[in-house]
Protein backbone atom coordinates (compact mmCIF):
# COMPACT_ATOMS: atom_id res chain seq x y z
CA UNK A 1 0.00 0.00 0.00
CA UNK A 2 0.89 3.03 -0.96
CA UNK A 3 1.32 6.22 2.14
CA UNK A 4 0.08 8.54 -0.90
CA UNK A 5 -3.51 9.11 -2.12
CA UNK A 6 -2.52 9.10 -5.61
CA UNK A 7 0.76 7.48 -8.03
CA UNK A 8 0.69 10.95 -10.08
CA UNK A 9 -0.58 14.19 -9.18
CA UNK A 10 -1.31 16.73 -12.55
CA UNK A 11 -1.13 20.26 -11.96
CA UNK A 12 -2.97 21.55 -15.35
CA UNK A 13 -5.48 20.05 -18.13
CA UNK A 14 -3.67 21.75 -21.12
CA UNK A 15 -1.69 19.28 -24.06
CA UNK A 16 1.06 18.50 -21.94
CA UNK A 17 -0.44 17.41 -18.85
CA UNK A 18 -3.42 15.52 -19.94
CA UNK A 19 -1.36 13.56 -22.32
CA UNK A 20 1.07 12.52 -19.19
CA UNK A 21 -2.12 11.60 -17.03
CA UNK A 22 -3.82 9.83 -19.59
CA UNK A 23 -1.05 7.98 -20.52
CA UNK A 24 -0.20 6.98 -16.95
CA UNK A 25 -3.75 6.20 -16.03
CA UNK A 26 -3.76 3.40 -19.07
CA UNK A 27 -0.74 1.80 -16.99
CA UNK A 28 -3.30 1.21 -13.80
CA UNK A 29 -1.33 4.51 -12.09
CA UNK A 30 -3.94 6.54 -9.47
CA UNK A 31 -4.27 9.65 -11.39
CA UNK A 32 -5.32 12.93 -10.36
CA UNK A 33 -5.57 15.84 -12.28
CA UNK A 34 -6.04 19.71 -11.17
CA UNK A 35 -7.29 22.75 -13.34
CA UNK A 36 -8.61 25.92 -12.85
CA UNK A 37 -9.71 26.77 -15.83
CA UNK A 38 -11.25 23.93 -18.37
CA UNK A 39 -9.83 21.08 -19.61
CA UNK A 40 -7.42 21.46 -22.94
CA UNK A 41 -5.11 24.45 -22.01
CA UNK A 42 -3.98 27.30 -23.95
CA UNK A 43 -4.28 25.35 -26.95
CA UNK A 44 -7.49 24.49 -26.75
CA UNK A 45 -9.00 27.24 -25.12
CA UNK A 46 -7.40 30.33 -25.93
CA UNK A 47 -4.64 29.22 -28.50
CA UNK A 48 -3.71 27.07 -31.33
CA UNK A 49 -7.26 25.94 -32.15
CA UNK A 50 -9.85 28.93 -32.05
CA UNK A 51 -6.44 31.30 -33.26
CA UNK A 52 -6.39 28.92 -36.58
CA UNK A 53 -10.32 29.10 -37.13
CA UNK A 54 -9.69 33.26 -36.86
CA UNK A 55 -7.24 32.53 -39.91
CA UNK A 56 -9.44 29.93 -41.84
CA UNK A 57 -12.10 32.93 -41.63
CA UNK A 58 -9.97 35.89 -43.03
CA UNK A 59 -8.95 33.35 -45.69
CA UNK A 60 -12.56 33.44 -46.47
CA UNK A 61 -12.72 36.86 -47.06
CA UNK A 62 -9.57 36.92 -49.06
CA UNK A 63 -11.19 34.11 -50.83
CA UNK A 64 -14.05 35.56 -51.26
CA UNK A 65 -12.49 38.74 -53.26
CA UNK A 66 -9.92 36.66 -55.06
CA UNK A 67 -12.68 34.55 -56.70
CA UNK A 68 -13.43 37.38 -59.09
CA UNK A 69 -10.68 35.87 -61.48
CA UNK A 70 -12.27 32.72 -61.72
CA UNK A 71 -15.16 33.97 -62.65
CA UNK A 72 -17.51 34.36 -59.23
CA UNK A 73 -19.21 36.97 -58.99
CA UNK A 74 -20.41 37.39 -55.12
CA UNK A 75 -23.03 39.90 -54.14
CA UNK A 76 -23.33 41.41 -50.84
CA UNK A 77 -20.91 39.58 -48.92
CA UNK A 78 -21.06 40.82 -45.62
CA UNK A 79 -18.85 39.29 -42.26
CA UNK A 80 -20.79 38.70 -38.49
CA UNK A 81 -17.70 38.45 -35.95
CA UNK A 82 -20.16 37.53 -33.47
CA UNK A 83 -21.64 34.44 -35.38
CA UNK A 84 -17.78 33.13 -35.93
CA UNK A 85 -16.95 33.76 -32.95
CA UNK A 86 -19.78 31.76 -31.42
CA UNK A 87 -19.04 29.05 -33.42
CA UNK A 88 -15.56 29.02 -32.40
CA UNK A 89 -16.32 29.32 -28.38
CA UNK A 90 -18.64 26.04 -29.44
CA UNK A 91 -16.17 24.17 -31.15
CA UNK A 92 -13.27 25.31 -28.22
CA UNK A 93 -16.50 23.73 -25.56
CA UNK A 94 -16.94 20.29 -27.64
CA UNK A 95 -13.08 19.89 -27.64
CA UNK A 96 -12.74 20.72 -24.05
CA UNK A 97 -15.14 18.04 -22.85
CA UNK A 98 -13.12 15.59 -24.95
CA UNK A 99 -10.31 16.38 -22.77
CA UNK A 100 -12.87 15.88 -20.00
CA UNK A 101 -13.72 12.50 -21.14
CA UNK A 102 -10.34 11.41 -22.10
CA UNK A 103 -9.21 11.47 -18.13
CA UNK A 104 -12.65 10.10 -16.92
CA UNK A 105 -12.33 6.72 -19.92
CA UNK A 106 -8.92 6.22 -18.65
CA UNK A 107 -9.76 6.35 -15.20
CA UNK A 108 -8.10 9.54 -13.93
CA UNK A 109 -9.82 12.30 -11.66
CA UNK A 110 -10.58 15.42 -12.64
CA UNK A 111 -10.43 18.02 -10.04
CA UNK A 112 -12.09 21.36 -11.54
CA UNK A 113 -10.42 23.76 -9.00
CA UNK A 114 -6.85 25.32 -8.21
CA UNK A 115 -4.01 23.02 -6.79
CA UNK A 116 -1.17 24.70 -5.28
CA UNK A 117 1.58 23.03 -3.32
CA UNK A 118 2.04 22.70 0.52
CA UNK A 119 4.62 20.23 0.43
CA UNK A 120 6.72 18.37 -2.30
CA UNK A 121 4.30 15.35 -1.77
CA UNK A 122 1.02 17.70 -0.65
CA UNK A 123 -1.02 19.71 -3.03
CA UNK A 124 -4.06 22.02 -1.73
CA UNK A 125 -7.23 22.49 -4.17
CA UNK A 126 -7.79 25.76 -3.22
CA UNK A 127 -11.78 26.28 -3.39
CA UNK A 128 -12.78 23.51 -1.37
CA UNK A 129 -9.60 23.21 0.64
CA UNK A 130 -9.32 19.95 0.22
CA UNK A 131 -5.43 18.55 0.51
CA UNK A 132 -4.16 15.75 -1.51
CA UNK A 133 -0.80 13.41 -1.33
CA UNK A 134 0.98 11.65 -4.27
CA UNK A 135 3.93 9.99 -5.00
CA UNK A 136 4.92 11.95 -8.01
CA UNK A 137 3.49 15.12 -9.22
CA UNK A 138 3.91 16.58 -12.95
CA UNK A 139 3.91 20.27 -13.23
CA UNK A 140 1.69 21.02 -16.30
CA UNK A 141 0.66 24.71 -16.25
CA UNK A 142 1.78 26.69 -19.03
CA UNK A 143 2.18 30.05 -19.71
CA UNK A 144 0.33 33.20 -19.67
CA UNK A 145 0.35 36.58 -21.80
CA UNK A 146 2.94 39.36 -21.04
CA UNK A 147 2.62 42.99 -21.22
CA UNK A 148 4.89 45.74 -20.55
CA UNK A 149 4.04 47.90 -17.64
CA UNK A 150 2.81 51.05 -19.07
CA UNK A 151 1.01 54.36 -18.11
CA UNK A 152 -2.74 53.17 -19.66
CA UNK A 153 -1.83 49.63 -20.05
CA UNK A 154 -4.59 48.20 -18.55
CA UNK A 155 -6.69 49.70 -21.46
CA UNK A 156 -5.73 46.71 -23.73
CA UNK A 157 -6.18 43.11 -24.54
CA UNK A 158 -3.92 40.12 -24.80
CA UNK A 159 -4.57 37.00 -27.29
CA UNK A 160 -6.92 35.93 -24.55
CA UNK A 161 -9.62 38.55 -25.06
CA UNK A 162 -8.91 38.53 -28.18
CA UNK A 163 -11.28 35.48 -28.93
CA UNK A 164 -13.99 37.28 -26.93
CA UNK A 165 -13.96 40.32 -28.36
CA UNK A 166 -18.40 41.90 -28.29
CA UNK A 167 -17.20 43.15 -31.94
CA UNK A 168 -14.37 43.39 -34.44
CA UNK A 169 -12.85 46.99 -34.00
CA UNK A 170 -12.44 49.51 -36.73
CA UNK A 171 -8.81 50.13 -35.72
CA UNK A 172 -6.66 47.64 -34.17
CA UNK A 173 -2.76 48.29 -33.23
CA UNK A 174 -1.45 44.85 -32.39
CA UNK A 175 2.30 45.57 -30.28
CA UNK A 176 4.86 42.77 -31.32
CA UNK A 177 6.59 40.78 -33.92
CA UNK A 178 6.74 37.79 -32.85
CA UNK A 179 4.36 34.59 -33.53
CA UNK A 180 1.07 36.34 -31.99
CA UNK A 181 1.18 39.50 -33.18
CA UNK A 182 2.27 38.56 -36.92
CA UNK A 183 -0.58 35.83 -36.39
CA UNK A 184 -3.68 38.12 -35.35
CA UNK A 185 -2.62 41.16 -37.36
CA UNK A 186 -3.30 38.89 -40.20
CA UNK A 187 -6.45 38.18 -38.66
CA UNK A 188 -7.83 41.07 -37.94
CA UNK A 189 -6.69 43.05 -41.41
CA UNK A 190 -8.26 39.72 -42.78
CA UNK A 191 -11.58 40.17 -41.37
CA UNK A 192 -11.58 43.74 -42.21
CA UNK A 193 -10.41 46.05 -39.24
CA UNK A 194 -7.85 48.78 -40.31
CA UNK A 195 -4.84 47.12 -38.70
CA UNK A 196 -1.75 48.47 -37.34
CA UNK A 197 1.54 46.19 -35.92
CA UNK A 198 3.57 47.86 -33.86
CA UNK A 199 7.71 46.02 -34.26
CA UNK A 200 10.55 47.27 -31.33
CA UNK A 201 12.75 45.82 -34.20
CA UNK A 202 13.24 46.23 -37.98
CA UNK A 203 12.02 42.64 -39.15
CA UNK A 204 8.93 40.61 -37.87
CA UNK A 205 9.59 37.26 -36.63
CA UNK A 206 13.03 37.96 -34.98
CA UNK A 207 14.56 34.40 -34.54
CA UNK A 208 13.61 33.06 -37.57
CA UNK A 209 15.67 33.18 -40.53
CA UNK A 210 16.41 36.59 -42.11
CA UNK A 211 15.13 36.18 -45.31
CA UNK A 212 11.97 34.50 -43.95
CA UNK A 213 11.52 37.59 -42.27
CA UNK A 214 11.63 39.90 -45.08
CA UNK A 215 9.41 37.68 -46.88
CA UNK A 216 6.57 37.95 -43.87
CA UNK A 217 7.55 42.01 -43.75
CA UNK A 218 6.27 41.71 -47.33
CA UNK A 219 3.30 39.61 -46.78
CA UNK A 220 1.99 41.73 -44.33
CA UNK A 221 2.17 45.19 -46.03
CA UNK A 222 0.08 43.29 -49.28
CA UNK A 223 -2.53 42.53 -46.60
CA UNK A 224 -2.82 46.06 -45.96
CA UNK A 225 -1.83 45.50 -42.39
CA UNK A 226 0.33 49.08 -41.73
CA UNK A 227 3.48 47.54 -39.70
CA UNK A 228 5.63 50.44 -37.96
CA UNK A 229 9.15 49.07 -37.15
CA UNK A 230 11.84 50.98 -34.58
CA UNK A 231 9.04 51.75 -32.51
CA UNK A 232 7.83 50.54 -28.66
CA UNK A 233 4.70 52.36 -27.11
CA UNK A 234 4.99 54.02 -24.17
CA UNK A 235 1.43 55.22 -23.31
CA UNK A 236 -1.88 54.38 -23.98
CA UNK A 237 -5.05 56.98 -23.20
CA UNK A 238 -8.74 56.83 -23.63
CA UNK A 239 -9.76 59.06 -25.87
CA UNK A 240 -13.89 59.45 -26.82
CA UNK A 241 -14.31 55.57 -27.35
CA UNK A 242 -11.22 55.06 -28.88
CA UNK A 243 -7.81 55.24 -27.61
CA UNK A 244 -4.40 57.38 -28.36
CA UNK A 245 -0.97 55.44 -27.82
CA UNK A 246 2.03 57.46 -27.72
CA UNK A 247 5.00 55.83 -28.91
CA UNK A 248 9.05 56.60 -27.69
CA UNK A 249 9.48 58.91 -30.38
CA UNK A 250 6.44 61.19 -29.50
CA UNK A 251 4.66 60.17 -32.11
CA UNK A 252 0.99 59.70 -30.94
CA UNK A 253 -1.31 56.94 -32.96
CA UNK A 254 -5.29 56.77 -32.43
CA UNK A 255 -7.17 53.14 -32.58
CA UNK A 256 -10.08 51.19 -31.33
CA UNK A 257 -8.54 48.57 -29.36
CA UNK A 258 -4.71 47.68 -28.70
CA UNK A 259 -3.67 43.83 -28.26
CA UNK A 260 -0.78 43.60 -26.63
CA UNK A 261 1.64 40.55 -28.05
CA UNK A 262 4.79 41.13 -26.25
CA UNK A 263 5.54 37.34 -25.48
CA UNK A 264 4.42 35.04 -22.70
CA UNK A 265 6.10 34.17 -19.28
CA UNK A 266 5.47 30.46 -17.26
CA UNK A 267 3.13 30.61 -15.37
CA UNK A 268 4.39 29.95 -11.88
CA UNK A 269 3.16 32.72 -9.92
CA UNK A 270 0.92 31.65 -6.66
CA UNK A 271 1.69 27.70 -6.97
CA UNK A 272 3.80 27.57 -3.83
CA UNK A 273 6.53 25.89 -5.51
CA UNK A 274 8.86 27.78 -2.66
CA UNK A 275 7.32 25.34 -0.41
CA UNK A 276 8.43 22.18 -2.36
CA UNK A 277 11.51 23.46 -2.54
CA UNK A 278 11.66 23.43 -6.14
CA UNK A 279 13.74 26.05 -8.55
CA UNK A 280 12.71 28.34 -11.13
CA UNK A 281 14.77 30.69 -12.99
CA UNK A 282 14.51 34.43 -13.19
CA UNK A 283 11.31 34.14 -15.44
CA UNK A 284 10.05 31.78 -13.20
CA UNK A 285 10.23 28.94 -15.38
CA UNK A 286 9.96 25.70 -13.62
CA UNK A 287 14.42 24.53 -14.25
CA UNK A 288 14.61 20.77 -15.38
CA UNK A 289 16.67 18.37 -16.90
CA UNK A 290 16.25 16.58 -19.83
CA UNK A 291 14.08 14.19 -18.28
CA UNK A 292 11.58 16.75 -17.33
CA UNK A 293 12.84 16.44 -13.54
CA UNK A 294 12.73 19.43 -11.06
CA UNK A 295 15.46 19.52 -8.11
CA UNK A 296 12.83 17.45 -6.63
CA UNK A 297 13.35 13.65 -6.92
CA UNK A 298 9.33 13.38 -7.30
CA UNK A 299 8.05 16.33 -9.14
CA UNK A 300 8.67 16.84 -12.77
CA UNK A 301 7.31 19.84 -14.98
CA UNK A 302 6.37 19.69 -18.52
CA UNK A 303 5.37 22.54 -21.72
CA UNK A 304 5.56 25.89 -21.38
CA UNK A 305 6.07 26.48 -17.77
CA UNK A 306 9.59 25.11 -18.47
CA UNK A 307 10.01 27.92 -21.19
CA UNK A 308 11.84 25.45 -23.33
CA UNK A 309 10.60 25.12 -26.54
CA UNK A 310 6.63 26.27 -26.07
CA UNK A 311 4.91 24.59 -28.72
CA UNK A 312 1.66 22.43 -27.94
CA UNK A 313 3.22 19.15 -29.76
CA UNK A 314 6.38 19.16 -28.08
CA UNK A 315 4.87 19.43 -24.43
CA UNK A 316 3.09 16.13 -25.67
CA UNK A 317 5.94 14.68 -26.59
CA UNK A 318 7.36 15.78 -23.34
CA UNK A 319 4.29 14.33 -21.35
CA UNK A 320 4.77 11.41 -23.41
CA UNK A 321 8.74 11.11 -22.51
CA UNK A 322 8.27 12.04 -18.57
CA UNK A 323 5.38 8.50 -18.42
CA UNK A 324 8.16 6.09 -20.17
CA UNK A 325 10.97 7.72 -17.46
CA UNK A 326 8.57 7.54 -14.27
CA UNK A 327 5.94 4.75 -15.22
CA UNK A 328 8.01 2.40 -17.49
CA UNK A 329 11.24 2.39 -16.57
CA UNK A 330 12.02 3.32 -19.90
CA UNK A 331 14.09 6.89 -19.46
CA UNK A 332 13.70 9.20 -22.14
CA UNK A 333 14.78 12.70 -23.08
CA UNK A 334 13.13 13.92 -25.47
CA UNK A 335 14.89 15.14 -28.01
CA UNK A 336 14.13 18.67 -29.57
CA UNK A 337 15.82 18.56 -32.37
CA UNK A 338 14.42 19.56 -35.95
CA UNK A 339 11.38 20.94 -34.32
CA UNK A 340 9.13 22.45 -37.20
CA UNK A 341 6.84 24.72 -36.61
CA UNK A 342 4.10 26.85 -38.79
CA UNK A 343 3.69 30.73 -38.29
CA UNK A 344 -0.21 31.05 -39.49
CA UNK A 345 0.42 34.51 -41.35
CA UNK A 346 -1.17 34.65 -44.71
CA UNK A 347 0.31 33.21 -46.66
CA UNK A 348 2.06 30.87 -43.77
CA UNK A 349 5.87 30.27 -42.69
CA UNK A 350 6.42 26.83 -42.25
CA UNK A 351 10.31 26.17 -40.86
CA UNK A 352 12.06 23.09 -39.84
CA UNK A 353 16.01 23.31 -38.82
CA UNK A 354 18.44 25.73 -39.16
CA UNK A 355 18.14 29.36 -40.08
CA UNK A 356 20.80 30.45 -42.58
CA UNK A 357 22.98 32.35 -39.62
CA UNK A 358 22.52 29.51 -37.51
CA UNK A 359 24.03 27.04 -40.15
CA UNK A 360 26.88 29.51 -41.33
CA UNK A 361 27.77 29.35 -37.09
CA UNK A 362 27.21 25.37 -36.50
CA UNK A 363 28.59 23.89 -39.95
CA UNK A 364 31.11 24.38 -42.84
CA UNK A 365 30.57 24.25 -46.47
CA UNK A 366 27.02 25.57 -46.07
CA UNK A 367 24.82 26.00 -49.41
CA UNK A 368 22.05 27.76 -50.23
CA UNK A 369 18.84 27.27 -52.11
CA UNK A 370 16.56 30.04 -53.09
CA UNK A 371 13.49 30.27 -55.23
CA UNK A 372 10.74 32.79 -55.08
CA UNK A 373 8.00 32.85 -57.33
CA UNK A 374 4.20 33.82 -57.74
CA UNK A 375 2.04 30.93 -57.50
CA UNK A 376 -0.26 29.88 -60.63
CA UNK A 377 -3.32 30.65 -58.47
CA UNK A 378 -2.51 34.18 -57.91
CA UNK A 379 -2.00 34.71 -61.58
CA UNK A 380 -5.93 34.31 -61.88
CA UNK A 381 -6.40 35.94 -58.33
CA UNK A 382 -4.99 38.90 -59.03
CA UNK A 383 -3.17 38.62 -55.42
CA UNK A 384 0.37 39.77 -55.47
CA UNK A 385 1.34 37.34 -52.70
CA UNK A 386 5.01 35.44 -53.43
CA UNK A 387 6.05 32.11 -52.22
CA UNK A 388 9.35 31.49 -50.58
CA UNK A 389 11.69 28.94 -50.26
CA UNK A 390 14.62 27.98 -48.80
CA UNK A 391 16.92 25.24 -48.44
CA UNK A 392 20.12 24.97 -46.64
CA UNK A 393 22.83 22.30 -46.63
CA UNK A 394 25.99 21.68 -44.76
CA UNK A 395 29.30 19.65 -45.79
CA UNK A 396 30.17 17.76 -48.18
CA UNK A 397 27.28 15.53 -48.53
CA UNK A 398 25.17 18.59 -48.54
CA UNK A 399 22.66 17.38 -45.97
CA UNK A 400 19.75 19.37 -45.56
CA UNK A 401 19.85 21.57 -42.25
CA UNK A 402 17.61 24.34 -42.68
CA UNK A 403 13.82 24.30 -45.14
CA UNK A 404 11.92 27.39 -44.84
CA UNK A 405 8.67 28.09 -46.64
CA UNK A 406 6.84 31.84 -46.93
CA UNK A 407 3.55 30.90 -48.81
CA UNK A 408 -0.03 28.73 -49.25
CA UNK A 409 -0.18 25.66 -47.30
CA UNK A 410 3.48 26.14 -45.81
CA UNK A 411 2.40 24.76 -42.45
CA UNK A 412 1.04 21.45 -44.30
CA UNK A 413 4.24 21.20 -46.33
CA UNK A 414 6.78 21.45 -43.80
CA UNK A 415 5.15 19.00 -41.33
CA UNK A 416 5.88 16.70 -44.25
CA UNK A 417 8.99 17.84 -45.15
CA UNK A 418 10.78 17.79 -41.49
CA UNK A 419 10.56 14.38 -41.76
CA UNK A 420 12.90 14.10 -44.55
CA UNK A 421 15.25 16.70 -42.56
CA UNK A 422 14.69 14.84 -39.40
CA UNK A 423 15.67 11.40 -40.85
CA UNK A 424 19.32 13.65 -42.34
CA UNK A 425 18.20 13.33 -45.90
CA UNK A 426 20.36 15.63 -48.33
CA UNK A 427 19.68 17.85 -51.50
CA UNK A 428 20.45 15.01 -53.36
CA UNK A 429 17.68 12.76 -52.05
CA UNK A 430 15.68 15.73 -52.44
CA UNK A 431 16.63 15.80 -56.06
CA UNK A 432 15.65 11.78 -56.90
CA UNK A 433 12.50 12.22 -55.37
CA UNK A 434 10.00 12.86 -58.55
CA UNK A 435 8.00 16.53 -58.43
CA UNK A 436 3.91 16.04 -58.04
CA UNK A 437 3.14 18.40 -60.58
CA UNK A 438 1.53 21.23 -60.70
CA UNK A 439 2.09 22.05 -57.04
CA UNK A 440 3.33 24.70 -55.17
CA UNK A 441 5.95 22.01 -52.74
CA UNK A 442 7.09 20.39 -56.15
CA UNK A 443 9.87 23.32 -55.82
CA UNK A 444 11.40 21.24 -53.16
CA UNK A 445 12.60 18.99 -55.48
CA UNK A 446 14.10 20.87 -58.28
CA UNK A 447 15.17 23.83 -56.40
P1 LIG B 1 7.37 35.96 -28.93
O1 LIG B 1 8.41 35.85 -27.90
O2 LIG B 1 7.42 35.12 -30.14
O3 LIG B 1 7.22 37.47 -29.39
C1 LIG B 1 7.13 38.52 -28.48
C2 LIG B 1 7.26 39.81 -29.24
O4 LIG B 1 7.06 40.91 -28.37
C3 LIG B 1 8.63 39.99 -29.87
O5 LIG B 1 8.45 40.55 -31.14
C4 LIG B 1 9.31 40.96 -28.92
O6 LIG B 1 10.28 41.76 -29.53
C5 LIG B 1 8.14 41.81 -28.49
N1 LIG B 1 8.35 42.44 -27.18
C6 LIG B 1 8.76 41.86 -26.03
N2 LIG B 1 8.83 42.76 -25.05
C7 LIG B 1 8.44 43.94 -25.56
C8 LIG B 1 8.30 45.24 -25.03
N3 LIG B 1 8.59 45.51 -23.77
N4 LIG B 1 7.89 46.24 -25.88
C9 LIG B 1 7.61 45.98 -27.16
N5 LIG B 1 7.72 44.77 -27.71
C10 LIG B 1 8.13 43.74 -26.93
O7 LIG B 1 6.02 35.70 -28.11
P2 LIG B 1 4.55 35.41 -28.57
O8 LIG B 1 3.74 35.88 -27.41
O9 LIG B 1 4.25 35.90 -29.92
O10 LIG B 1 4.50 33.83 -28.60
C11 LIG B 1 4.94 33.07 -27.47
C12 LIG B 1 5.32 31.69 -27.89
O11 LIG B 1 4.14 30.95 -28.14
C13 LIG B 1 6.11 31.62 -29.18
O12 LIG B 1 7.47 31.79 -28.99
C14 LIG B 1 5.79 30.23 -29.67
O13 LIG B 1 6.67 29.34 -29.06
C15 LIG B 1 4.38 30.01 -29.15
N6 LIG B 1 3.39 30.19 -30.22
C16 LIG B 1 3.42 29.37 -31.31
C17 LIG B 1 2.52 29.51 -32.33
C18 LIG B 1 2.59 28.60 -33.50
O14 LIG B 1 3.23 27.57 -33.41
N7 LIG B 1 1.98 28.96 -34.61
C19 LIG B 1 1.47 30.54 -32.30
C20 LIG B 1 1.54 31.37 -31.14
C21 LIG B 1 2.46 31.19 -30.15
P3 LIG B 1 11.78 41.19 -29.85
O15 LIG B 1 11.65 40.34 -31.06
O16 LIG B 1 12.55 42.44 -30.10
O17 LIG B 1 12.20 40.47 -28.63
Amino acid sequence: MSKYEYDLFVIGAGSGGVRAARLAASLGKKVAVAEEHRPGGTCVIRGCVPKKYLVYGAEFGKAIKESAGYGWTVKGASFDWGALRDEIQIEVSRLSNIYENILEKNGADLFKERAEFVDAHTLRLTTSGREITAKTILIATGGRPWSPDIPGGHHVITSDDAFHLDALPERIMVIGGGYIACEFAGIFAGLGAKTTQVYRGDKLLRGFDDDVREAVDKGQALNGIDVKYGQSPISIKKIGGGLKVTFEDGIQIATDLVMMATGRVPNTRGLGLEKAGVKMDDKGAVIVNAFSKTNKANIYAVGDVTDRVNLTPVAIREGMAFVETVFKNNKQAYDRTDIASAVFTQPPVGSVGLSEEEARIKHKDVKIYTTDFRPMKNLLSGSEHRCFMKMITAGKKERVVGLHIVGDYAGEIIQAAAIAVKAGLTKADFDATCAVHPTLAEELVTL
